[in-house]
């Protein structure tokens, strides 16, 4: 499951949450809350405020998957699962 929009979390029907990964996009499987022990193996959080808003609109804090959590962001864009890539220009 990939997210369709710049958001970091979704929210399941049954009020669970699910982690969206900055790079990839990629979802995690539904866990009771945000909080670090709720984390899925592998994934990281870059905390930010709850109401900081990120220049692709998305608020709080920033996921990353397994994949993508110890260096292996580097060459990939920050939602470059998206269309239109936010930061294109660099
Ligand atoms: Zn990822």
């Amino acid at each position: 499951m990939i997210a369709t929009e710049a958001v970091n979390t979704m929210t399941t029907s049954t009020g669970k949450v699910r982690l969206v990964c900055q790079i990839c996009g990629r979802c995690s499987s539904p866990r009771p809350s945000t909080r670090m022990w709720d984390m899925p193996g592998g994934w990281t959080v870059a905390p930010f405020p709850e109401r900081h808003t990120h220049r692709d609109g998305s608020t709080g804090d920033l996921y990353y998957c397994a994949g993508h959590s110890h260096g292996g962001a580097i060459g990939h864009h920050i939602r470059e699962y998206l269309d239109t890539p936010l930061n294109a220009s660099r």
